[in-house]
């Protein structure tokens, strides 16, 4: 029997919601619970694909191919269970799927409304392929008050009717702000959007409060007291120095227990000894490698939340702390002293995906001062194409070399994917196309070559990987590249798509047409990202 517990936020927003959805799923599998997570997010794109990184953060494309909320990234990572399609719907696609309905004429002689039709399809898309899992995890985007997540609330708040109290449980994330001239954390804001959830029918059975500071048992009864919760479900979630310690901390806290409670059921203690040793590294390293990530989204972490990751791990796969230089690629490009400055100390370089012109020749510059001065560099997807672009034009003497996504260069080295093979069948593109959804998304297999260094890292022949493209390398300038020196090390089963290039001869250059960030986990770190940081450990001469 599935039971089904429902996420919401209150208050302000980013207070970590999925991240407290990852870290209770966690915990609940370490009690021997089996978990999937799912967020329905309140915008009204269809998926975030198309949706600026400083508008949403990283896009987390799944396996099946779906391009979706950087909490799936969070709930991977936390659990170990892959995302999949069905685990992320919006607003758009609730919609488009119920007037694509009503255009067949499915609900003939209906009037189509938000209740029942909007709000079922929501509830089908929450119980859907619900396997045999003990627990789903629901998260709501937005904050509860926002009008535009009153469908989804509507929907859980049904659901909760139907399912009962013993299969369904609502908590509720919220903060307490702590006012430094009355020297209190403050409960009221709390108070308020417990009772904007009430105001929709939903009671919160546990509530989960973020604070700075420890919250005083007096604070929790009067919370307790004002939400119509009891004191046991007021959950402190303090501020942690990493957030591999959350499910430690939740669980120390008795979330899990009122959790199990609400639901009548009882589980030995959970086993959190591999989140112990994972903070454990975390927290003391024995060294620390500097890398310089030059892209175009740096203000904004969260449009590199999985390669941070990543990178974390690949950090605590070699005792060492990872730290992370961000570099807007911009500014290389008026002046070449600032590459020499910023990049000069690195351990490694690391020019992640994108997407557009901007800053794409400082890309270049970087990847170059790499491969010149023997910095490990590690390119991504559209690191990847600039340094194909950079090994054409500086050592294949392709001087022209460009992207047909930057402009109309001389020498197209890469250019727009028009076709390509997916399970047997044609995938076809043409420019002026639709742009939302027509990548070349999720996982590929890639055929590594043997004695390459790509494949001594995975110890593979054949390796799958996700992916999130639009151009490609383009083959009919391989022979030229490949007289300069540089190795194809991975190409698609078929030979036809270039996945991985590196340079021999260079202590560690190797860059992949995919994202490689998405696959990492604490307890399964990335090969890639494993041997990338163990050449910056090199380089800091840490060995
Ligand atoms: N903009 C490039 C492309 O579409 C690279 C994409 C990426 O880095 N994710 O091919």
């Amino acid at each position: 029997m599935t039971r089904y517990i429902f996420i919401t936020g209150g208050v302000v927003s980013s207070l970590g919601k999925g991240l407290a959805s990852a870290a209770l799923g966690a915990a609940l599998q370490a009690r021997g619970y089996s978990v999937r997570l799912r967020k329905l997010d309140p915008y009204i794109n269809v998926d975030p694909g198309t949706m600026s990184p400083y508008q949403h953060g990283e896009v987390y494309v799944t396996d099946d191919g779906a391009e979706s909320d950087l909490d799936l990234g969070h709930y991977e990572r936390f659990t170990g269970v892959s995302a999949r399609q069905s685990d992320n719907i919006t607003t758009g696609r609730v919609y488009s799927e119920v007037i694509a309905k009503e255009r067949r004429g499915d609900y003939l002689g209906a009037t189509v409304q938000v209740i029942p039709h909007i709000t079922d399809a929501i509830k089908n898309f929450v119980v859907s392929h619900e396997g045999d899992e003990d627990f789903m995890l629901i998260e709501i985007g937005g904050t509860v008050g926002d009008i535009e997540s009153l469908p989804f609330l509507e929907a859980i708040r049904q659901l909760g009717n139907e399912l009962g109290p013993r299969r369904a449980m609502y908590i509720h994330l919220t903060l307490l702000p702590y006012i430094p001239t009355a020297g209190e954390l403050k409960t009221k804001p709390t108070q308020h959007s417990v009772k904007e959830l009430l105001q929709v029918g939903i009671k919160a059975d546990l509530l989960l409060c973020r604070a700075d500071r420890d919250i005083p048992e007096g604070e929790r009864r009067k919370i307790a007291l004002f939400c119509n919760v009891s004191k046991d479900a007021v959950i402190p979630a303090l501020d942690v120095p990493s957030i591999y310690q959350v499910p430690i901390s939740y669980h120390e806290q008795g979330m899990d227990a009122q959790v199990l409670r609400h639901f009548g059921m009882d589980a030995p203690a959970p086993d959190l000894s591999r989140w112990r040793d994972v903070v454990e590294r975390v927290t003391k390293p024995e060294g620390e490698v500097a890398i310089a990530i030059v892209g175009k989204y740096v203000e904004l972490l969260d449009a590199y939340k999985s390669l941070a990751e990543a990178l974390t791990h690949g950090g605590i796969a070699n005792s060492v702390k990872v730290r992370m230089e961000w570099i807007d690629a911009e500014i290389f490009e008026e002046d070449d002293q600032s590459v020499i400055h910023h990049l000069e100390d690195m351990h490694g370089i690391l020019v992640p995906g994108g997407f557009g012109e901007r800053g794409t020749e400082g890309k270049i510059k970087a990847v170059q001062f790499a491969r010149e001065h023997n910095i490990p560099y590690f390119g991504i997807c559209l690191g990847m194409q600039m340094a194909v672009i950079e090994a054409a034009r500086n050592t294949a003497g392709i001087h022209g070399a460009g992207s047909t996504e930057l402009g109309e260069p001389k020498e197209p080295v890469v250019g727009l994917m028009t076709e390509w093979a997916r399970e047997g069948d044609l995938q076809k593109r043409s420019a002026g196309g639709d742009l939302g959804g027509t990548m070349r998304l999720g996982a590929y297999d890639c055929a590594l070559q043997p004695g390459t260094r790509a494949r001594a890292i995975y110890g593979a022949d054949t390796i799958s990987e996700r992916h999130r493209h639009r151009y490609e390398v383009n083959t009919a300038y391989k022979g030229r590249l490949e007289a300069a020196g540089l190795v194809f090390s991975g190409m698609s089963p078929d030979g036809v798509l270039p996945e991985i290039v590196e340079w021999p001869d260079h202590p560690w250059f190797v860059a992949v047409q995919f994202h490689p960030e998405l696959k990492s986990r604490p307890f399964e770190p990335h090969p890639l990202f494993v041997s990338f940081i163990e050449a910056a450990v090199h380089q800091a001469r840490l060995v």
